[in-house]
């Protein structure tokens, strides 16, 4: 799959203009190394072909059977891990974050599961939305948004947990997990995306997708909504910054690839720092 082309022509990852596979320079861009190698045509293929949707849905599916497996004797019903497993892969909060120190669980937590109807809900909501980002900014940066939006939503909900905890509704959480904040973010994204373009119609179906849930969460025990404003709010912008007016560049799937590298390193390293801390 991940196959280096040596010789011939590619496209540039910044500008998208044919340059030779081992140019130094992109003649139209300046950029350096527009061939990345050689492996510029793999991380297209990366995109489009297999997908970065099927990725993100199976990378969340793998880390729910993951924390069902290493406590199976901790298992609560309905195959809800127990909250060592959840702490071990790396759920978020002002817990974790501020009394632990372990930041980097606001990358986790997202990819992270508190039992079958959760996990079955999420996956459905991004079936439906996560091809439609990518549909409308790349999957590249469909797995931007969803990485950024992760990150602002278990941020918000960790600081207001550690000094706005008291509050009912909007105090955050000590504990949180769940794809529901990057799922936000994607709402976010499209919402932007509707502002951008003028598009009446996706703008619409985001907000309306937005107030839904959200009403939801305000009425439902134990959701948390500072995730789920965070995730919003870090997809919205994220969509500003990236921009769906200007196309897809290699780059962008390569940093939707850094994006997930990154995830799977916080969740060995929330691993290896949550186990002396479980076995205290
Ligand atoms: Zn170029």
């Amino acid at each position: 799959m991940f196959k280096r082309q040596t010789t011939g022509s590619v496209i540039c990852t910044s500008c998208g203009t044919l340059v030779g596979v081992n140019d130094a320079v992109c003649y139209s861009c300046n950029r350096r190394n527009p061939g990345l190698w050689g492996y510029a045509p793999a991380f297209r293929r990366l995109g489009q072909d297999l997908g970065f949707v099927p990725l993100v849905m199976g990378g969340t599916i793998v880390l729910y059977v993951l924390s069902l497996l290493v406590d199976v004797a901790g298992m609560r019903p309905i195959l809800a891990p127990s909250s060592m497993a959840i702490r071990l892969l790396g759920a978020s909060g002002s817990y974790p974050v501020f009394v632990e120190g372990r930041w980097w669980t606001v990358l986790t937590a997202g990819w992270l599961h508190g039992g079958l109807l959760h996990i079955v809900l999420n996956m459905l909501w991004i079936r439906q939305l996560a091809p439609a980002v990518a549909e409308l900014y790349g999957p590249g940066r469909m797995v931007i948004v969803y990485t950024l939006a992760g990150v602002v939503g278990f941020t918000f909900t960790s600081v207001a947990g550690r000094y706005i905890g008291f509050l009912p509704l909007i105090g955050g959480a000590q504990l949180s997990l769940g794809a529901s904040a990057p799922i936000f973010g994607l709402l976010g994204a499209l919402v932007y995306y509707g502002n951008r373009t003028g598009s009446r119609h996706v703008r619409e179906a985001g907000l309306q997708y937005a107030l839904m849930m959200g009403i939801f969460g305000l009425i439902m025990p134990g959701i948390d909504n500072q995730a789920h404003l965070g995730g919003f709010v870090g997809g919205y912008v994220a969509g500003l910054l990236l921009d769906p007016l200007k196309p897809e560049r290699i780059d962008h799937l390569v940093g939707g690839a850094a994006c997930l590298v990154v995830t799977l390193v916080a969740v060995v390293a929330s691993f290896v720092t949550a186990l002396p801390l479980l076995l205290n």
